[in-house]
This record gives structure tokens, sequence and C-alpha cells, in this order.
């Protein structure tokens, strides 16, 4: 392996029929990196991998693996032949053979001595050693989930394809299982792919985040990037919860229904509407008799509560407080930014990185 590029997709196109599942998709990922891939049902995600794996063939376009051309739309390398790895969500493990046996089945190529160590090796990785003799069945989903990794990683591929791999755990072992998996592709130093829907898991577990819209990457970037600088309403709206406020820019400070919302640097000396898109996390309340927006809706989470407010426009807002908080439904409220909060500017449905050029005066 050389370090540089595990993983490119150049201009990769897919249709089946007249569904053309993945639009001209350019992607790469470094030797070790953890990409998280999230979208709406249907959008590609597992197309994209299928595509990478060698399981479906590009229409156009190519697919490089450790640097070498894996797939064209004349040639496409079996899937043997490429290095990767695949974990989905039902595991697929091999009913009739025993966790040494499903782990042992892609290193046909090692010799006996060495196959037995590689094994014991990754089975120690994912903490099942003591287990290599049981079979699918006298398994937890928690273990036949580590099995399916174990079984991906053991032949050191240059990439790990998860498609959903946490999806069928209950959710008090996710976490769990989502730390040891990320600890295991760490320690193996493949890179990964990981498709998710879930959007704490897209958060928190990789490197980067590719949001997929229609067969199309929306934004690819740091997790924090895409939440914190999505760059449309798509990315806005799909990650984390976002709520729209028609606003106005006049000489760098920021206005809205709800009054000021903050400076805007790079903004002197405009004059241009745009629309706020306000996360819970940045909507402060403060009980005000005098105020004319009211509290509508009231959600536990147990760490924060989720407020509904109502601004007097009829639109909405949502707002976290914090556990102990509590406005009940009819309280009126006034309604304001935390300090220091950077809201991101729409204009239409793209967000703006400054001033378009019509908005100096
Ligand atoms: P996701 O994994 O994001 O839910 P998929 O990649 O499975 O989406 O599917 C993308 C689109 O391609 C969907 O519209 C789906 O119905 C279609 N599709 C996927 N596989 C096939 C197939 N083998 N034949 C026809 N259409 C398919
Ligand atoms: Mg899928």
């Amino acid at each position: 392996m050389t370090g540089a590029q595990a993983l490119a997709l150049e201009e990769v196109d897919k249709r089946y029929g007249t569904v053309h599942a993945v639009r001209r998709l350019s992607l790469s990922l470094d030797a070790g990196e953890v990409l998280t891939v999230i979208g709406p049902s249907g959008c590609g995600k597992s197309t994209l991998l299928r595509l990478i794996a060698g399981l479906e063939r590009p229409d156009a376009g190519r697919v490089l693996i450790d640097g070498e051309v894996a797939a064209t739309e004349r040639r496409s390398v079996p899937p043997e032949g490429r290095h990767v790895g695949l974990v989905f969500q039902d595991h697929a493990l091999f009913p009739h053979l025993d966790v040494g046996r499903n782990v042992a089945f892609g290193l046909a190529s090692l010799p006996r001595s060495q196959r037995a160590e590689r094994v014991g090796e990754v089975l120690d990785l994912v903490g099942l050693a003591h287990l290599a003799g049981r079979h699918p069945h006298e398994l937890s989903g928690g273990e036949q989930q580590r099995v399916a990794l174990a079984r991906a990683i053991a032949p050191r591929p240059a990439v790990v394809l998860l498609d959903e791999p946490f999806s069928s755990l209950d959710e008090n072992l996710r976490a769990q299982v989502r730390a040891d998996t990320l600890a295991a592709l760490r320690e193996t130093g493949s890179a990964a792919v990981v498709v998710t829907h879930d959007q704490d898991e897209a958060l928190s577990l990789g490197d980067r985040l590719a949001v997929l819209r229609d067969g199309r990457v929306e934004q690819v970037a740091s997790p924090r990037e895409v939440y914190e600088s999505p760059v449309n309403r798509f990315v806005a709206t799909f990650m984390g919860e976002a709520d729209f406020l028609p606003a106005h820019v006049h000489d760098a400070l920021l206005t809205s229904e709800i009054g000021i919302v903050s400076t805007v640097p790079g903004w002197a000396h405009t004059d241009h509407d745009v629309e706020v898109v306000l996360r819970p996390h940045q909507v402060a309340l403060r009980p005000d008799p005098g105020s004319s927006a009211r509290v509508e809706g009231v959600e536990y989470h147990g760490a924060f509560v989720l407020h509904h407010v109502r601004l007097p426009s009829g639109r909405a807002v949502r707002s976290w407080q914090q556990h102990g908080v509590r406005h009940d439904p009819g309280t009126t409220v006034a309604v304001g930014v935390v300090p220091g909060s950077r809201p991101v500017l729409l204009s239409g449905d793209t967000a703006l990185a400054g001033p378009p050029p019509e908005a100096r005066r």
C-alpha cells in the first residue's frame, strides 16, 4: 500500500432501467480514513457500496481501489479480486460454519498455519476469541455483527464497506458495537465506508460525512462542517433539526421576526433579503407575558427538553432547553438567539458563504 488513496470514484454513473441510481459521483478516501454516508431511502447508498465492491458495474466512470483500476464501463475486476471487505446489515454469516471458519473464509490464499494465526488475531481484536467454536445461531446480534466485521477485516482489505451495519441491533447495544467496530477499523488501518440512516451515528462515527440525495453527493466534509455549515437547504434539513425564517441583512446586522439574530462579518455595506437557518440549540427562550410568541408543545428527551414555539407570523421554531427547564404549552415567550451563534444564511436553497454581488449597496 502506498499510504495514498485507498479508494477513488471518478464520475461513476449507474442506472437500473429508468432509475438513475448513481449520477456522475466522485469521491475519494485516504488510507485508513472512515467515511460515513447518509441520505434518504433510495438515494443510492447501497448501489454506491455495490459498485465499489464489484457487485455492480458502472455504466460510466471509474472505480480505483488502492491506486488500481477496479472498474470502468468496459472492464470490471470481480469482487474477490478487489481489496475490499463487506459487512451487511443482516451480517450474512454462513450458518453451517463456526465462528472461526466464518472468519477464515476470505483467507484461502494464506498457508494453513498463518490462516489460524490471523483468525486468532482478528477474533481477539473484536473480543470474540472465546467464541471461535460457536455457530452463528448461538450468538447474539451484537456478536454476529462482530464476527461479520472480523471476517471482513481478516484479509487486511484496503477498504471495508459497511451497509447499515448496526441497524438490526438494539439501541443499547448499538453504541458499544459502534465504538468497538471503529476501534477495530482503526487498529487494522483499513479505510471504511459506513452507510447509515442514523443522524447521531453519521455525526459521531467517521472522519468525514457524505450526504447523498438522488444519486449525487450534496456535501462531503467533516461531520462538524456538514452540521454547522450545510451547503444547502436539503443538507440543513436532513442532518439535524432546522427551522427557517425570512431575514434581512443590513450593514452586517442580521434581523428577522425574532429581532436581531447576529452580526455577519463580511457583510458591511449590504442590504439583502435572506433566510436564516436556526438549529434548536441556537434558539433562546424566556417567559415574557408581553410576547405574542407562544409555546405549543414540549418534548422531554432526558438531557434536553425540546420546545416547539409558534411565532406571531405563524412560523414555528424549536428550542433545546436544559433538562430542568420546562415552559408549559401556552406560555408566552420572548424568542432570541443564543449569544455567539452564527446561523447559516440561505438565498433560495443555497447557503451563502458571503454576500452575493447584488447585496452590495
Ligand atoms: P439506498 O441504499 O440509498 O436506500 P439503493 O442504492 O438500494 O438505495 O437504490 C437506489 C435506487 O436504485 C432506488 O430507486 C432503487 O429502487 C433502485 N435499485 C436498486 N437496486 C436495483 C436493482 N437491482 N434493480 C432495479 N432498481 C434498483
Ligand atoms: Mg440501502
